[in-house]
């Protein structure tokens, strides 16, 4: 064997990123908590008994950690929506049932629906409008497919105006085939600010969704598919959630301030395992390891565990309307919301100013392959409201392949984190914290109005932000 080259003497800044990653990986907690929102609390719906619950324990825990200034900072919900059930009968044959699940903010059918079966598609605006003839009272079948990011996001801000369209051409109800394997169903709001969906909206297994095409191609029996609907989901008034909040107050410039962020609430056909409770207890470890080496950085810290993220980013843009006067000193805004994948890097939402900053960030996690800076923008996940405030906002670049296979489902459960992924994740997200915390200059500026415009006109994101009532 031959003799490593020594490595060249480590900065102090190195020596602490390197006990922080050392921390994670032999003492983190992130396994536990984890396990304490998917497992031990379950689907966390914003306004749901669980979702109270997630706001209340994490609360509680950051008190244990001691952090300071824990607190939960309350936000108006409009509309209050609870999950009633959901039956689809295929009445032209056989009356065969359906493997169906309401959308959330669906409303219900009032009573049972009947119609005829209408593809359309995608959904997408040409879909309907060569449709459009034939949609009076149809169950219209949509069927896009949501299987990587960028589908994902080009559906969160396409079904609202696909309910609407198909409400005005008179359909009934909107069912839109599962992109996921095994007849597993997904959900989601339809509609931004947890508006109630134009239609009735299901979403449907996609052995189903084939079923129905081969006995519509095959014409076999020569009849028109029929369908009847019966979804009774309870719609009700405004109401308040909270965003739980807890800091490590900086040594020396302690009014400037990190955040850290990560949305607690989930869907609720599963235990939003991935989809956020890893975001959550990534977020929940980094305190913990930062607090444990003894000393705070130069900066604050802010931990902000976002609700209503699934319904439109309501918690973070309420976050962000509330602190409206700390924003020129909020340095950066740090989000996870990609699961428990494997870290490749960040996305830079839109600058390329941070690069030099970026790379540094990476450097005490280059060994386990992070190096990637994706520019693209997007609003998706609460960085959307710092974004439009011009704060420097990354989101955790992760391996998705599991998170889009299970994304929304009853299949987002713990067994889907692989727990060596997982802690690079967290001593990625605990470095790259205290490094921009640490740092003697400031990590990067603040965007003038004209410049967000600017890059938002661009990168397109700005009709994203005015879907979500951010802009
Ligand atoms: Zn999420």
């Amino acid at each position: 064997m031959i003799l490593l080259q020594t490595a060249a003497s480590q900065s102090p800044d190195n020596t602490t990123a390197s006990r922080l990653v050392g921390e994670v990986f032999t003492n983190g907690q992130q396994m536990k908590y984890l396990s304490m929102l998917s497992d031990g609390i379950g689907s966390r719906l914003t306004g749901s008994p669980g979702a109270r619950r997630a706001e209340e324990t994490m609360e509680a825990e950051m008190k244990r950690l001691g952090l300071a200034n824990v607190h939960r900072e309350p936000f108006t919900v409009p509309v209050s929506w609870e999950r009633g059930t959901a039956q689809a009968l295929l009445v032209s044959h056989g009356n065969r049932v359906l493997t169906v699940a309401s959308y959330t903010w669906s409303p219900g059918t009032s009573g049972a629906v009947e119609g005829d079966l209408v593809e359309v598609g995608a959904g997408r605006p040409e879909d309907i409008a060569n449709a459009r003839g034939r949609l009076k009272g149809a169950i219209a079948l949509a069927t896009p497919s949501g299987l990587t990011l960028d589908e994902v996001i080009y559906n969160f801000y396409r079904t609202p105006d696909l309910a609407r369209e198909l409400k005005e051409a008179g359909a009934a109800a909107l069912l839109i085939a599962s992109d996921k394997q095994h007849a597993m169903l997904y959900t989601a709001p339809v509609d931004f600010n947890a508006r109630v969906a134009a239609l009735p909206t299901l979403n449907i297994a996609r052995e189903d969704v084939g079923l129905l095409q081969r006995l519509g191609a095959l014409g076999t029996t020569g009849k028109t598919l029929r369908l009847r609907l019966d979804v009774r989901n309870k719609i009700g008034g405004a109401f308040e959630s909270t965003n739980v909040i807890g800091e490590i107050a900086g040594r020396e410039l302690a009014s400037e301030i990190v955040v850290v962020g990560a949305h607690l609430d989930s869907n609720d056909l599963g235990p939003g395992a991935l989809d956020n409770a890893a975001g959550a207890a990534a977020l929940m470890e980094t305190a913990r390891a930062i607090k444990a080496l003894g000393s705070p950085p130069r900066r604050t810290i802010r931990f902000v565990l976002f609700t209503g993220e699934e319904e439109g980013m309501l918690g973070s843009t309420a976050y962000v309307r509330r602190h409206k006067d700390e924003v020129d000193r909020t340095i950066a805004a740090l989000i996870m919301d990609v699961g428990a994948g494997r870290p490749m890097g960040w996305f830079s939402m839109g600058r390329t100013d941070l690069d030099d900053q970026i790379r540094e960030l990476m450097k005490p996690m280059e060994q386990f392959g992070l190096g990637t800076i994706e520019h693209s923008a997007f609003a998706a996940t609460d960085n959307a409201a710092f974004m439009a405030e011009g704060v420097p906002n990354l989101i955790m670049l992760q391996d998705e392949s599991v998170y889009f296979t299970v994304h929304h489902t009853i299949g987002d459960t713990v067994d889907k984190a692989d727990p060596r992924d997982f802690a690079t994740c967290v001593a990625t997200l605990a470095s790259a914290t205290y490094a921009i915390a640490e740092k003697t200059t400031r990590f990067g500026r603040r965007l003038s109005a004209d410049e967000v415009k600017k890059m938002a006109v661009e990168s397109k994101v700005d009709r994203q932000w005015r879907a979500a009532g951010i802009w």
